[in-house]
Parts: C-alpha cells; structure tokens; sequence
C-alpha cells in the first residue's frame, strides 16, 4: 500500500514534494498542541482536525506514524513574544484558582471537544511542564555555542549573531533587515541586546506561581523552546512532518528552526506543513470583535450566530470540503449545505447495504473510481477530491436503488469494502453506524443533544437540572454511561 505517490505542500520550499520519510515505512509527525488557558476554539480545531487527516490517511497507507502533538501549560505570554503576563498564570489570577487548575481545566476541555470531532489521540502527548530539564540542557548548549546570552536571570537567543551562519526567517520569508526595521523597540522594558532576540528562559517576578530553578534563575522557559525540547526527545533531531495552524509560522516556528540548528547545526524538519484560517461570517475571528464562536456553542445552539445546532460530525465533514492550506468561511448557509451533503452520503451507506449483486449495468468503473479517491488523497491530502469522488459513488448508488438494479459482484465489493474505508477511517467521519432509518438517526441525535445539555448544565454545577435529564431519561428506558470524556447511551 504505502507505493503511493503521495506529493505534500511543503510550507519552506513553497512547493508539492514527493513524500518520502526519512525512514522507510515511518513517519515521525511533531504538531503544535493548545495552550491550555481557555476553551479550544473552533479555528484551532481545524488544525488539528486537518492532522487529524493527515494521521488518518498516513496509517491507512501503512506508514507506522509516531504522532506528538504537546501541550502548552507554561511560558506562553500574552503577545506571543516576550513581554506581558503568562497566559495561564494570568487566568489564575482572574479566576483565583491555581495555574495547574486552568490546565488541567482547559485540557480536559479540548480532549473532550476533539472527541466529539471524532480525532484520534496523538502516539504522545508531552507536555512543557513535564520537559523543563530537557529545555534547560538546550538552554545550556546554545549558550555554549554563543548563540544566547544572560542578562538579570533572564536567557535571549541572539538572533542577529545567528543569522551570520544561518538563514533566520527561511520558513516564513522574512527578511532579518525587515524584521530589524519593523520591530518594535521596547527600550527600558526588555533586557535584549536586540528586539528581534527571542526568551529561552524568563525570571520569575515574585508573584509568578509557575516557576523553576535553573542555572540562572528561578524562572520558566519560553514558549518556542519546549517544541524543540519534545519533538528533538521523541522523533530525533531530524524528523519528518512539523504541522501546526498558519499564525505558528511566525515567529513560533522561526524559533523552533533556529534552536534546533542552533544546536544539531542541522535543519529538524523535511516537510512543514500549516493549515489555514478558519474566519466566521466573512471576517477573521476574535474575541474582541465578538467575531467569534465555540465550538460547544455550535453544537448546543446556544449562539448568536446560527439559528439552529450542528452535530460536531457536520461541522467536521464541512471543515474537510475545503483544502487544510485554502482560507475556510464558516456560514450558516455553509454549514446548511454541508449537512445536506452529509446526510446525502450516510442515507447512500444505507442504500448500499441495500444493493444486490446481479448483472453489470456499465454506468461507473469502479476502479477508476478508486484510482482517484487516491490520486486525491496522494495530492496534498485534498480531502474536497476525494469527497467529490465519493459523491459520484452516491450518485451511482442511488441511481442503481432507484432503478431496482443490481451491480455487477466485482464492483459492489469495491464499494462495500472501499465507501465506508474513505468515510470512517480516512476522512474519518463518525456516523452512527447503527442507524438503519431515518427516525433512529434522529432519536440518537435527540439524545446527545441531551447529553450535551447535561453536560453543559453539570459543568455550571447545575445539578438539579443533569439530574433530572439522567432521571428523565432512565424512566424512558435510556441509560446514559457516563466514560473517558464521552458519554454514550444504551436503550432497555
Ligand atoms: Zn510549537
């Protein structure tokens, strides 16, 4: 299987490569996780629904695929460079709990979103944390390689002295000249020689709870260093796939590059990849614009922007109509198609289970049919392709149930084996399978709307109110199960 042609957008040569791993036959994959100080927003879900693909369609070519994607929990600050508060220590202060409390909050929050997205979980799951001895030593060797320098116990890498040897800005195309001439100069509030210098370590101030002892001073590490520490333990100083959301390219991912050289004196990554924007309504989203939707919010109704609910399976399947690298508008006229084209594509599941076999009626090749799934998938994961294919499969299906025609033997197995194979597992859309009639469908989507109103009403610690929808819900002969961050239901 894995003799595909597959070709990817590597984001640092601007073009389609040729996929070929560094070894045979594995993949090593490092993706930019969440930085847990607030409910995962649904631009974020894109991204990881778009590895999520990528992870899917890898392991269905055979790849054996070591996925990392971390966890943030330390060293973000507020401007993603290196001044403000830290993002979570300052969600602890407002919300007067312990910073390991927003994490473990806010981490509970985007598995439990991700699981509804139907994504599968990471190889590892490192978090910065747990790695800051590993980001300590590679403090330690850039500055043994001259490539950072102290001052007052904080650590700056020295951008300027390491673009004498290498190429700083390579990935996003930035100029140092430019980034000299546009960045702000901070004078009297930051201890760097340069501007453009980026924090490996940061002192502590005396009311920063999350800190730690290092050579040089009890503090916490930058945000870019703790990519570089996990992805170099866990897929090696050279590795295959780095993805992440577009707005890492800059200056993240820089950093990241930076580092890595700085230390192995080598390039970490073959291929970068980056998933694009999502914007609501026309515009970008943001929480300051009120531009912005979560994605519980969509699933429950409860917003100002749709006028009426969508499943996190409809949401999904829209997201993968369009290209990861494309600009995606979410609308409600979007999403009202997506849930037709959905609906569309799980009744002809049904059909199909429905067809017989019998003489072919010659109206679709089957094998051309498959051959171009792949040639889809094989170019840059175009998961719109591959599902416009799918859609000619409904067509025929759907011709053929209508007409009370047979398919051919040959062709119906390569429907029945290879239809639910791009759905499930490669685009990975999680259809109720049991459902076998339209009424079922909706009682099942009747009762997870109820789940996810118990759930929203025990997470405001509305008891009386989840209590009387578990209750309610027994009488009815449904039994909910309450597991690992999902909920399922039984019937008596
Ligand atoms: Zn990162």
């Amino acid at each position: 299987m894995i003799n595909h042609s597959l070709v990817v957008l590597n984001s640092i040569s601007g073009r389609k490569e040729p996929f070929k791993p560094i070894n045979p036959n594995r993949v090593g994959m490092y993706v930019c996780g969440p930085t847990v100080y607030s409910n995962v927003h649904l631009g974020n879900c894109r991204t990881f629904i778009t590895f999520d693909l990528i992870y899917r369609y890898l392991t269905h070519l055979g790849y054996k695929v070591r996925y990392v994607r971390n966890i943030t929990d330390a060293g973000h600050l507020e401007n993603d460079e290196d001044s403000g508060e830290d993002r979570i220590a300052k969600k602890a202060r407002i919300e007067k709990i312990e910073p390991m409390e927003v994490v473990q909050r806010y981490t509970v929050d985007f598995h439990e979103i991700l699981k509804k997205f139907n994504t599968l979980s990471p190889s590892i799951e490192p978090t910065a944390t747990g790695h800051i001895i590993e980001q300590i030593e590679l403090i330690k060797n850039i500055i043994k390689e001259g490539l950072a320098y102290e001052v007052n116990g904080s650590v700056y890498f020295n951008v300027l002295k390491y673009n004498e040897t290498y190429d700083y800005g390579k990935l996003s195309g930035r100029k140092i000249d430019e980034l000299i001439h546009n960045t702000r100069s901070l004078e009297g509030q930051s201890d760097k020689k340069n501007p453009q210098d980026f924090a490996l370590w940061k002192k502590a101030g005396p009311q920063h709870i999350m800190r730690w002892p290092s050579p040089w001073s009890d503090g916490f590490p930058g945000w870019h260093l703790e990519c570089t520490a996990m992805s170099t333990k866990y897929l090696g100083e050279f590795f295959d796939i780095h993805g992440g959301g577009m707005d890492l390219k800059f200056p993240h991912h820089e950093c990241e590059i930076a580092q890595a050289q700085a230390i192995n004196k080598k390039n970490p990554v073959k291929y970068w990849l980056h998933a694009n924007m999502l914007t609501l309504n026309g515009k970008k989203m943001s929480k300051s614009t009120g531009n912005n939707i979560l994605p519980l919010d969509i699933f429950t109704g409860k917003n100002d922007k749709f006028s009426k609910p969508y499943s996190p399976q409809v949401i999904r399947f829209f997201m993968l109509q369009a290209h990861y690298s494309s600009i995606l508008d979410i609308s409600e006229e979007a999403l009202d198609a997506s849930e037709k084209g959905y609906r569309k594509l799980i009744e002809a599941l049904d059909n199909l289970s429905r067809c017989k076999p019998g003489v072919e009626i010659g109206e679709f090749n089957t094998n051309k049919w498959l051959k171009n799934c792949y040639k889809a998938m094989d170019d840059d994961f175009n998961s719109p392709l591959l599902i416009a294919q799918l859609f000619e499969a409904v067509k025929f299906i759907n011709l053929v149930i209508n007409k009370h025609q047979p398919i051919e033997n040959s062709q119906l197995k390569v429907l029945n084996d290879m239809l639910p194979v791009f759905i499930y597992d490669v685009l990975g859309i999680d259809v109720v399978k049991k459902s076998s009639s339209r009424t079922e469908e909706k009682l099942n989507q009747t009762i997870n709307l109820l789940i996810e109103l118990r759930e929203k009403a025990r997470n405001n610690k509305e008891f009386e109110t989840s209590d009387k929808i578990r209750d309610q819900l027994e009488k009815y002969g449904i039994y909910l199960n309450d597991g690992k961050g999902i909920t399922k239901f039984t019937f008596d």
